[in-house]
């Protein structure tokens, strides 16, 4: 049986058989009925092979989502293969949010937690900081549940499929609010690396796209929460507000985007990049991105601007956002207010193959961490000296699936099982 491969076609799966379970009941069966290898698979959005098994992959993304809403705790709890965008929909609808969005409301919420999907913001902790709780099936098939404040919490959030597939998430939420999404253009690379706390903390969500050789970065977007900041400067560190509706990014049909130029609008239709009723692309694309300490932040990016000249051919854009430090133990911004510093390539692995391992020795002396869910080429031995909490994150992942029956290539390449 063919499973397909990932969505952007960066890793063609290898498993045996894939069972899209309509329960939960179905895929603690799953679990129960089969002793060899077996993972979850969500929306398929990551580039490498992470998800993948000798075995059989089971997604729960055909699970009805259930949202049940807690006002009194502030939390929804949700099947974990819903779409963010659906669950931000219908948290909206009865006037409440999540605290942030990744570029792509269509990536499911469960794969999303598993990997420390971010958005920007310097006060906003990962997708994954605003889990409270989770149920997964465990590796006989039970369903257990663990909530924020159990020992060992927060090695099981951002859990990369390792020990078990989470069924429900229970998240933070908060009262429903408006943003508004001010793109401005050519902000000379100098205002930035001078302050960059300053630039990337001008607004709720800052996110900075550059193709890296160029004198000035290319546009700034800056996701104001209304009742936080004005009407948008007509000039910002010396970058020009971009009047038009829909400002465009390099490679991307621009009515895929959600709306810019200073109109306020909910939270679920600006904070994300892409709108949910779009394709962002046809995923002719190869995504890389590593995490370093916001305080590092502009010497990293001088760093990686070294090889500007040679990364610009292969690129399509490059993002810069930040992410809050938070207590996950794989989180890329564990402990570490963070830059984010992301690539879309242009799909061509062989280019973006040769440019990888010298963008992470130009980070390496920043303790640069990789995204989990993109493709990279850093060796157990680098992620070890990155992920101080790699080795109780192991333990608990052994302890809970001592057979390995979640493991995979993947996890015992970077020493995760
Ligand atoms: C166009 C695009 C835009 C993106 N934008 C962002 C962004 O803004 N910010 C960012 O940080 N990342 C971004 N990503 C990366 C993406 O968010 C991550 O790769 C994420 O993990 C994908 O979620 P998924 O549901 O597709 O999971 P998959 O890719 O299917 O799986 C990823 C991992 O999650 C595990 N997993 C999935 N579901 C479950 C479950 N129910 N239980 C346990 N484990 C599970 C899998 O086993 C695997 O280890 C983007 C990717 C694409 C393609």
């Amino acid at each position: 049986m063919s499973i397909g491969a990932t969505w952007a076609g960066t890793h063609t799966f290898g498993a045996e058989g894939l069972v899209e379970a309509a329960t939960i009941d179905e895929v603690r069966e799953a679990v129960a009925s089969t002793a060899g290898p077996i993972r979850a698979l969500g929306t398929r959005h990551s580039f490498n092979d992470l998800a993948d098994t000798t075995g059989t992959l089971v997604t729960v993304t055909g699970i009805d989502p259930d949202p049940v809403l807690d006002e009194a705790a502030r939390t929804v709890t949700v099947g974990a293969g819903t779409r963010y965008g659906i669950l931000a929909g219908w948290l909206e609808g009865r006037g409440w949010a999540l605290h942030n969005m990744g570029s792509l409301p269509h990536i499911s919420v469960g794969g999303a937690v598993a990997t420390g999907t971010h958005g920007s913001g310097v006060t906003n902790g990962c997708l994954s900081d605003a889990v409270a709780a989770l149920a997964y099936v465990d590796a006989s098939g039970g369903l257990r549940t663990a909530r924020r404040g159990d020992p060992g919490f927060e090695g099981l959030v951002v859990g990369l499929g390792a020990y078990g597939i989470v069924v429900r998430l229970t998240l933070d939420i908060q009262p429903s609010y408006r943003v508004r999404q001010d793109v401005y253009r050519d902000l000379p690379w100098g205002v930035l690396l001078d302050d960059l706390p300053a630039v990337m903390g001008a607004g709720y969500s800052v996110s900075a796209f550059t193709m890296w050789a160029e004198d000035t970065v290319q546009q700034v977007w800056r996701k104001t929460r209304i009742g936080v900041g004005d009407a948008p400067e007509a000039s910002w560190l010396g970058a020009r507000f971009e009047r038009a509706e829909e400002a465009g990014l390099v490679g991307v049909d621009p009515s895929n985007l959600t709306v810019k130029g200073g109109l306020e609008g909910p939270w679920l239709e600006r904070l994300p990049h892409f709108r949910l009723d779009s394709t962002p692309s046809n995923g002719d694309e190869i995504q890389t991105e590593y995490f370093v300490a916001l305080a590092d932040g502009a010497d990293a990016l001088r760093s990686v601007r070294a090889l500007a000249d040679d990364i610009a051919p292969h690129l399509l854009i490059t993002e810069l956002r930040t992410v809050a430090a938070d207590e996950l133990w794989l989180s890329g911004a564990y402990e570490r207010d963070t830059l984010a510093i992301h690539f879309t390539w242009r799909n061509q692995p062989e280019a973006v193959a040769g440019l990888t391992p010298r963008i992470e020795a130009a980070l390496e002396p920043f303790g640069a961490r990789p995204h989990w869910g993109k493709v990279h080429t850093m060796t157990a031995d680098a992620v070890a000296a990155v992920t101080p909490r790699l080795a109780d994150a192991r333990a608990q992942f052994e302890a809970l699936d001592p057979a390995g029956r979640f493991a995979n290539a993947h996890l015992r390449r970077l020493g995760v099982r």
